[in-house]
C-alpha cells in the first residue's frame, strides 16, 4: 500500500469519525487528507498514538456535523484499505448488537474485522504450464509431468507433482530447462451453488412448507418462519427449497448451524442439492483462508455461507436469506469475548437487512414457540418422519427398581436391550453428557478430595489421557501414585462415572464389539470429528458411547437403540431452563434412533421417571409439558415474559470483590418494577484462582433493561486493577 500521508501538509478540510477495534465505544476524529476519499464504512488505516491502526469510516462525510475538537489537534487518516466498505447493514447491526448487550461498539467492530488478511492485498500465487522448449534429458518422470501439463493449462506445482507421481523437484528442474514457465494462478473464486441443480422430490407435507418458505423469500422483506419438526421430517431438505429461492432471486443466503453439526454429512447433502460445496466459516479456518472468505463474501461472489454464529459478522452485501438450524442450541450464546446470543442476534441482523429467517429444529427453544403462538413468527410444522421410518419407542428405566450391579452404570434392562440389538446386527448408541472418567477422585484412605488449585471445583479424571483435569479452567495433572495427603499408595478410587467409564464397562460386557467413543476432548478438530462421523455413519461402530457431541444431527442409518445412562444430569441446576433443555438434548439424543427402516428404541435411565421431562419424554406428547413449561415461565416472570440480566464480578481478592458488588448492588437506581438480587457468590465460586459473584437483574419484559444498566453504571466506578466486571443480557449460565 502506498503510503500517501504528508506530514507538512497544511490542514484543511473535513474531519470524520473512525471507530477502531478497541474496547472503546466512542470513534474518534481524524482528518481527511484532500486526496482520499472515503466515504461511511471505508476501512482506513490511522495514526493511534505510537502506532498506526486499521479502522471504520463511521459516519457518513456529508451527515457530518462537525468535530468536538480543534482541528489543529487532530491527525489524518493515512490511507484507505482496498475492501468494498463495510456495508450499512453491517454498521446498523454493530451499533445494535454493542447496544443490546452493552457491549463496546469497538469489540463488534473487531469481529467483523477477525479476518485480518482480507485487508492485506492477496499475494499472487504461481503455477507451471507448458512453454515448450524441449528437457536437454527426458526420464520417465519427466514424461508423466509433460503428459499432465500438454493440454496447456496452468498448474499447481503441489497438484501437478502429485498427479504425475514426481517430486517438486522435478517440476523445478523443467522450469529451468524452459519446457515449463511459471505463471501467476488465476485467483480462486467459490464456485456459484445452482438453485436447480437436483431437486428433491418432496413429501406432499414437505411441499407445502417448501412453498411456503419459497414465498417468504420471494417477498424478501423482513418475516421469521420457525420450522418444527421432528427429527427425520425432511426439515434441511424442506429449509434447502428456500436456500434455492434465495438462489433464483440473486441473493445471498447466511446458514448457521451450531459448529458442531459442520459436518460433512451437512456439506456433502448441500452439494448432492446444489452442485458444489457451500462456503465454510468456522474458527478452525487457517488466516489465509479467513481473508478469502471474508473478501468472497463481501465481493458478493460467497453466495451460501455455512457457518457457526461468528459469520453473523461477515460483510454480506446482498443478503437475502438466514437460515439457523438447531434454533433451540444454546451454544448460539457465547460467553466469552463478549456475549451474544447467536441466534437471536440474526433475528436482529435480518431484521436490518429487512430479510426473510428461517429458524428450524425439532425442539424449538420456549421463546420461539411462544413467539410462533402469539403470531410474531411464522409457524410450520412437521409432525412426520420422511418414509416409513417411525419415531423410537421412549421407555424410562427406573434406577430404583432396576439398578445396576455395584461398580457399574448400565442397568440390566439396558444391557439386554444393547444385546439384542447386537444380536440384530443394528448399532447402539449410549449416551452421558460427561466428559472424563470420572467427575470425584477421592483417597480411600483418608477422604482427601482432588480439587482444583485454581477453581471451586472437582478435578475431573481422564484416564485415557492419565490426567485430572479441571473443566472450568484448563488446569490439568497426572494423577499421582500415592495420596498427597496421607501418602497411602494407590488409595485413590474414582467417583460416579464418565463417558470413559462406560466406555471400560461395554468393553468388559462387549469384548467383541466394536466401540467409538465421541467426546469433545477425545477429538483434536473438526476434520478428525467428521472421520469419526463418517466411520460410524458407514457402520463401523456396533457401540458408540458419546457426550452431546453426538446429539446433533447426525444421521447414523444403522442405530437401533439409544441408551441414556443419566437422564437426571442437568435437571438439578439453578437455572429457569433446566427442564426445557434437559428435555431438548433428550429428545435430540434419542431421536438418532431408527432413522432409516429400523425401527428405533430410545432408554432412559432415571431416578426421576416422573419428572415432568421424562414423562414428556416417552408419552411424546411435547406441547403439554411446553405449554405447562410456559405456564410457569409466565407466572414467575421468567423470560420470555420478563428479562434478566447478569453482573458477575470478580477478582483474585475475595474481600475486593465482594466489597466492589455490594457497592454495585447499593448504586442500583430504584424502581418499583425491577428486582435486583445479590449480590450472591457465584454456584462455581473460585475459577482461574479469581472469586465471582453475581448480580440477578429481572425485569419485567416491557421494561428497557438495558437502558436501566446504563443509568446504573453510569453512577458505579469502573472495575480498577484486578477487579472485572461482565454483563451478561439474557443469560443462560447461571454458573
Ligand atoms: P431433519 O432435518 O428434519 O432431521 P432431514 O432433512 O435431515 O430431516 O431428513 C432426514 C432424512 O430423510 C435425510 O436422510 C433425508 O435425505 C431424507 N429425506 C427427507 N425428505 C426426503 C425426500 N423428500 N426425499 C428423499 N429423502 C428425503
Ligand atoms: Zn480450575
Amino acid at each position: 500500500m502506498q503510503d500517501l500521508f504528508h506530514k507538512n501538509r497544511p490542514i484543511v478540510g473535513k474531519t470524520l469519525p473512525v471507530l477502531l477495534p478497541l474496547g472503546l465505544d466512542k470513534a474518534y476524529d481524524y482528518l481527511v487528507p484532500e486526496h482520499l476519499e472515503v466515504a461511511l464504512g471505508d476501512f482506513v488505516r490511522v495514526p493511534l498514538g505510537n502506532h498506526e491502526r486499521m479502522g471504520v469510516v463511521w459516519e457518513h462525510p456529508e451527515d457530518r456535523e462537525g468535530p468536538d475538537v480543534e482541528p489543529e489537534k487532530l491527525k489524518s487518516i493515512i490511507d484507505r484499505y482496498d475492501v468494498p466498505p463495510l456495508p450499512r447493514d453491517s454498521i446498523k447491526f454493530a451499533q445494535w448488537v454493542a447496544d443490546y448487550n452493552l457491549m463496546p461498539l469497538g469489540t463488534v467492530v473487531r469481529m467483523m474485522m477477525s479476518a485480518s488478511r482480507a485487508f492485506e492485498p492477496e499475494k499472487p500465487v504461481f503455477g507451471v504450464r507448458l512453454a515448450g522448449a524441449r528437457p536437454p534429458r527426458m526420464t520417465a518422470a519427466r514424461q508423466r509431468v509433460l503428459d499432465l501439463v500438454e493440454n496447456g493449462l496452468i498448474w499447481s506445482k503441489a497438484d501437478l507433482s502429485r498427479q504425475a507421481g514426481v517430486s517438486t523437484g522435478v517440476i523445478d528442474g523443467l522450469v529451468k530447462a524452459g519446457t515449463l514457465v511459471s505463471v501467476e494462478m488465476p485467483r480462486k473464486k467459490p464456485v456459484i451453488p445452482r438453485a436447480d441443480y437436483a431437486r428433491t422430490e418432496l413429501t406432499e407435507v414437505q411441499e407445502e412448507a417448501a412453498y411456503r418458505l419459497k414465498s417468504v423469500v420471494e417477498a424478501q422483506n423482513f418475516t421469521v418462519t420457525l420450522i418444527d419438526g421432528v427429527t427425520g421430517s425432511g426439515k434441511t431438505e424442506v429449509y434447502f427449497e428456500a436456500v434455492a429461492e434465495a438462489l433464483r432471486q440473486d441473493k445471498q443466503t447466511l446458514l448457521l448451524l451450531p459448529e458442531i453439526a459442520l459436518t460433512s454429512q451437512f456439506l456433502s447433502r448441500f452439494e448432492k442439492r446444489f452442485g458444489c460445496r457451500p462456503v465454510e466459516w468456522h474458527s478452525q479456518l487457517s488466516q489465509l483462508e479467513r481473508g478469502r472468505i471474508w473478501r468472497a463474501v463481501a465481493a458478493g461472489e460467497a453466495r451460501a455461507v455455512i457457518g457457526a454464529r461468528s459469520a453473523l459478522y461477515l460483510p454480506f452485501c446482498e443478503l437475502g436469506l438466514i437460515v439457523v438450524d438447531e434454533e433451540h442450541d444454546t451454544s448460539f450464546k457465547q460467553e466469552d469475548r463478549g456475549t451474544y446470543h447467536g441466534r437471536d442476534m440474526a433475528v436482529v441482523r435480518a431484521l436490518l437487512a429487512d430479510v426473510p429467517i428461517v429458524l428450524a429444529s425439532a425442539t424449538p427453544s420456549l421463546e420461539s414457540l411462544v413467539n410462533a403462538q402469539s403470531g410474531k413468527y411464522r409457524y410450520i410444522q412437521l409432525s412426520e418422519r420422511y418414509s416409513d421410518s417411525e419415531l423410537p419407542d421412549l421407555a424410562t428405566i427406573d434406577l430404583k427398581k432396576h439398578p445396576p450391579e455395584k461398580g457399574t452404570w448400565l442397568s440390566p434392562v439396558l444391557v439386554d436391550a444393547v444385546k439384542e440389538t447386537l444380536a440384530n446386527n443394528n448399532q447402539a448408541l449410549l449416551f452421558l453428557n460427561r466428559r472424563g472418567y470420572a467427575p470425584l477422585t477421592l483417597c480411600r484412605n483418608c477422604g482427601y478430595r482432588f480439587d482444583c488449585p485454581q477453581c471451586a471445583a472437582w478435578l475431573v479424571e481422564h484416564r485415557f489421557r492419565h490426567l485430572l483435569q479441571c473443566h472450568h479452567c484448563g488446569f490439568a495433572t497426572p494423577p499421582p501414585k500415592q495420596c498427597p495427603r496421607c501418602q497411602a499408595p494407590d488409595s485413590l478410587v474414582a467417583c460416579g462415572p464418565g463417558v470413559e467409564r462406560v466406555v471400560e464397562e461395554v468393553e468388559e460386557r462387549f469384548p467383541d464389539a466394536n466401540l467409538a467413543l465421541l467426546s469433545s476432548d477425545m477429538i483434536p478438530n473438526i476434520t478428525a470429528l467428521r472421520e469419526i462421523l463418517r466411520s460410524i455413519t458407514e457402520g463401523e461402530a456396533d457401540i458408540i458411547v458419546g457426550t452431546q457431541i453426538v446429539a446433533k444431527g447426525h444421521n447414523f442409518p444403522n442405530l437401533a437403540l439409544v441408551g441414556v445412562v443419566d437422564g437426571d444430569l442437568g435437571l438439578g441446576q439453578a437455572d429457569p431452563r433446566a427442564s426445557e433443555r434437559t428435555y431438548q438434548l433428550l429428545n435430540q439424543v434419542t431421536g438418532r434412533a431408527g432413522r432409516s427402516s429400523t425401527k428405533g428404541r430410545g432408554l432412559l435411565q432415571t431416578h426421576l421417571p416422573d419428572h415432568p421431562v421424562m414423562q414428556a419424554l416417552i408419552s411424546g406428547d411435547r406441547e403439554a409439558f411446553m405449554n405447562q413449561e410456559i405456564r410457569l415461565r409466565q407466572q414467575t416472570g421468567m423470560p420470555p415474559f420478563g428479562r434478566l440480566a447478569s453482573l458477575i464480578i470478580s477478582a483474585r481478592d475475595k474481600t475486593a470483590a465482594v466489597n466492589y458488588a455490594r457497592m454495585i448492588a447499593q448504586k442500583a437506581p430504584k424502581s418499583e418494577k425491577i428486582m435486583v438480587l445479590g449480590p450472591a457468590e457465584a454456584p462455581i465460586a473460585v475459577i482461574r484462582g479469581r472469586h465471582r459473584f453475581r448480580i440477578l437483574i429481572k425485569a419485567p419484559r416491557e421494561t428497557d433493561i438495558q437502558a436501566y444498566l446504563r443509568l446504573w453504571l453510569e453512577e458505579i466506578e469502573g472495575p480498577k486493577g484486578d477487579l472485572r466486571l461482565s454483563i451478561d443480557i439474557d443469560p443462560y449460565n447461571f454458573l
